[in-house]
């Protein structure tokens, strides 16, 4: 018998999560964000499902490759660039369309020779200071690229930092609007909480990444729970052994949890080697026999205690989901002081996927 550990990954929420982002932007054409191996999903075992899609962003050219050799025919997007002027070569070979935001990609641009016009993602830093040009540099050098017989189609680009929180979109889309002022061409803006808060900012092209997987941008599940999005991966697994403590016992490393009375424990095959996070502190939300419970004390590699007193009914062989359709990965996120990005993005190699419908 393999460790009882695996995540299932249900396709049909995956593409209904499309087509609610459809609903959401229904006049917007839709890059799905599939970077970091689709947010740890595997885009080979999942970009069939977005195939509805309009195109597909990431940022790795091994990614981009194994998606265009897996038989995608349409648009990727690079939302990094190119890391050095020979990447340009892969560029032209697999199709891809480029963001531009440096000097030296410009450089590198002018210097090389391309079987077509490379359409290129102009990005203006409009003041998450990552990537892209000052606002006041985006005309010229939006002129600079079009006089360029290397470049087919330009797309401005911004990224925005506080879609997900209380300051909002309003000062960022200031300076993206006085960049472009006198650009005529397509817009490509928000991200997943753009996309669901800030229909203003939908413009020709939305960049949703989380929401696909059924995660919230904002790390609170309410904030998506009435939205039609589904949790897209499920991390399931099973308790390999029990233990009755009495007053005082104490549990696992550090003995970081005591027991105030007699209390029946669960030992669970999940450790942070499969990817959970081990900040998760004594109280962080599981999910067993319809009921959630909580973990106790500081989680191993390789296993972690959860409270059975919810669930007296529980024993060894008891199913434990750690996050999916019934306990969202937000709550456990949050728990952990983090968000579902990091923790689905985090699911270890040694946890065997399977797919389902
Ligand atoms: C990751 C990323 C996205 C998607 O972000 P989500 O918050 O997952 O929707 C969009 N645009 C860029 C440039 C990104 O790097």
């Amino acid at each position: 018998m393999p460790r009882p550990i695996s995540a299932t990954l249900s396709l049909s929420a995956l593409s209904q999560n499309l087509q609610v982002i459809r609903g959401i932007a229904p006049r917007s054409k839709i890059w799905s964000v599939v970077k970091a191996d689709a947010y740890g999903h595997g885009i080979r075992r999942i970009w069939k499902s977005l195939a509805a899609t309009d195109g597909f962003a990431l940022l790795d050219f091994n990614e981009a490759i194994s998606l265009r050799e897996s038989g995608w025919q349409g648009p990727i997007l690079l939302l990094e660039g190119f890391f050095s002027p020979q990447d340009l070569t892969l560029i032209d070979q697999y199709r891809l369309t480029t963001t531009v935001h440096s000097d030296w990609q410009i450089e590198a641009l002018k210097n090389a020779t391309f079987s077509q016009p490379v359409n290129i993602y102009l990005k203006i830093n409009s003041g998450m200071n990552r990537f892209g040009f000052p606002p006041t540099r985006i005309e010229s050098v939006w002129q600079t690229l079009k006089a360029l017989p290397q470049v087919g189609d330009i797309t401005l680009m911004s990224h925005f930092a506080h879609a997900d929180g209380p300051e909002g979109v309003d000062g960022q889309m200031q300076q993206i609007l006085a960049a472009g002022e006198n650009i005529v061409g397509p817009r490509s803006l928000a991200n997943s909480a753009a996309t669901l808060w800030y229909p203003h900012t939908h413009a020709d092209w939305v960049r949703p990444g989380i929401v696909l997987y059924g995660a919230s941008p904002s790390g609170k599940w309410r904030d998506i729970a009435d939205s039609g999005l589904r949790p897209v991966m499920t991390l399931r697994s099973e308790i390999i052994a029990c233990q009755t403590l009495q007053a005082g016992d104490r549990v696992g490393y550090s003995g970081r949890y005591r027991a105030a009375q007699a209390q029946r424990i669960g030992i669970v095959a999940c450790g942070y080697a499969d990817g959970y996070p081990r900040h998760a502190p004594t109280g962080t939300p599981v999910w067993i026999d319809g009921v959630r419970t909580v973990t106790l004390g500081t989680i191993a590699m390789d296993v972690m205690m959860i409270d059975l007193t919810p669930c007296p009914q529980a024993d060894i062989g008891s199913v434990v989901e750690l996050w999916g359709g019934n306990l969202p990965v937000d709550d456990v996120a949050t728990a952990a002081g983090t968000l579902g990005y990091e923790l689905l993005t985090a699911l270890a190699p040694r946890v065997p996927v399977t797919v389902t419908e």
